[in-house]
């Protein structure tokens, strides 16, 4: 089959991991007989230093043009990157949001998976860990607390803040629905997160989850409050298949799933529409720190791609072949300096790629 795959390079590291991922996805084709057109997109601050701007509409028309986009990290260091003496909206973190909002991504998925290699990267117990975990968090992106109204006044000399939290049923089910779905391709279990003992919006929340459970009867339904399963993250994670829920929860409970793992440039993501179309992103920031020193770990870029396989391309024996060929790699004790441990190989980013492309 042939697809066109947008490619956003991005900054720091960007450039670096991504080209390890087409290395990767390169092979794939070369195995499966599959044809992948690239089209070079430039966001964030490639697109500052290119354009002006942090997005411009050529790439958001490009990018609809695509099948998916797998886009590396973008954003410089705040403290030296002229990029941050702009105004905020012609920031590079203004073109991810932008891109976001043309796109309609509404779905941003995030794994949160436990290598039995990378155990000892682990925060928690042994005992906790048991069997590992392998869990997926699903998050509305485009509504709730982040896009509701906000000012903040001032009366008699005191200041005043409002944030608004609104959700319509229709934002509601199109996310649930992707949840449902995602989790017929996994273990068959949603946990929907909300906080209804407290929130009209968790209520209503509530309510249209379970409307929308009704249409997958082979999936299992149970609700959770947020505050619960923040604990439960760290005290049973095994317990989680899918978890859903809204955009302010879903930020803070992914970044906690996500260092409970212990290795943060193994973590992939992904942003959907209502259509199969996506936008794939490492977990991880640019690293400014290490940009252009051969050292950044790109296997979140590569299992971003492979997610991209599977739920923007339905490629699913082809995603299962990167996945596998990445703990194939570990198991044979390969690492990049972030995941180092005794008596493991160290390699270099382009090393780590090509080790991954050899085993597809
Ligand atoms: P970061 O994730 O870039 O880095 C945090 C630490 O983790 C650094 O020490 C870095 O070297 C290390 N690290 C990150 N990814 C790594 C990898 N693949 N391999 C090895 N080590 C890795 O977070 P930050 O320093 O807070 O942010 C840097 C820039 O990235 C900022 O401009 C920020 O706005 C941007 N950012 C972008 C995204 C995105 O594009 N979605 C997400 C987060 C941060």
């Amino acid at each position: 089959m042939q697809y066109r795959i947008g490619l956003i390079h991005g900054d720091g590291i960007g450039p670096e991991i991504v080209g390890e991922a087409q290395k990767v996805l390169d092979a794939v084709c070369g195995k499966y007989g599959h044809t992948f057109e690239y089209v070079r997109l430039l966001l964030g601050g490639a697109s500052i230093d290119a354009n002006g701007v942090p997005l411009t509409e050529e790439t958001v028309a490009e990018a609809k043009q695509c099948d998916a986009v797998l886009m590396g990290s973008i954003g410089g260091d705040a403290a030296t990157s002229p990029w941050y003496k702009l105004e905020p909206s012609k920031r590079p973190e203004a073109g991810l949001l932008g891109i976001r909002k043309a796109l309609n991504l509404f779905a941003n998925l995030r794994p949160a998976y436990l290598y039995d290699e990378l155990r000892e990267a682990c925060p928690l117990k042994n005992e906790v860990i048991g069997e590992g975990f392998d869990m997926i968090i699903v998050r509305e992106l485009t509504g709730g607390l982040y896009f509701g109204e906000r000012k903040t006044t001032e009366e008699d000399g005191v200041r005043k803040a409002v944030d608004t939290l609104v959700y319509s049923e229709e934002e509601i089910r199109r996310v649930a629905r992707k949840a449902f779905e995602i989790a017929g391709k996994r273990r068959k279990k949603v946990t929907s997160v909300d906080k209804a003992n407290v929130l009209d919006s968790s209520r209503l929340w509530r309510t249209v989850v379970e409307e929308v459970a009704e249409e997958y009867p082979d999936i299992a339904l149970e609700h959770m409050l947020v505050d619960n399963c923040a604990m439960q993250l760290v005290r049973d994670p095994g317990q989680f298949d899918v978890i859903l829920t809204e955009n302010m929860f879903g930020d803070i409970l992914s970044d906690e799933a996500s260092m409970v793992t212990g290795s943060i440039g193994m973590l992939s993501s992904a942003s959907l529409n209502e259509t199969k179309f996506g936008l794939y992103e490492p977990s991880h920031g640019s690293a400014p720190d290490i940009a252009g020193k051969n050292l950044a770990n790109p296997i979140a870029t590569i299992l971003s791609a492979a997610m991209m396989l599977r739920y923007s391309l339905d490629l699913d024996r082809e995603a299962d072949a990167v996945e596998d060929a990445v703990r194939k790699v570990l198991a044979e004790g390969y690492r990049t300096g972030d995941i180092m441990s005794e008596g493991c190989q160290r390699v270099s980013t382009t090393e780590m790629g090509t080790l991954i492309a050899e085993r597809i």
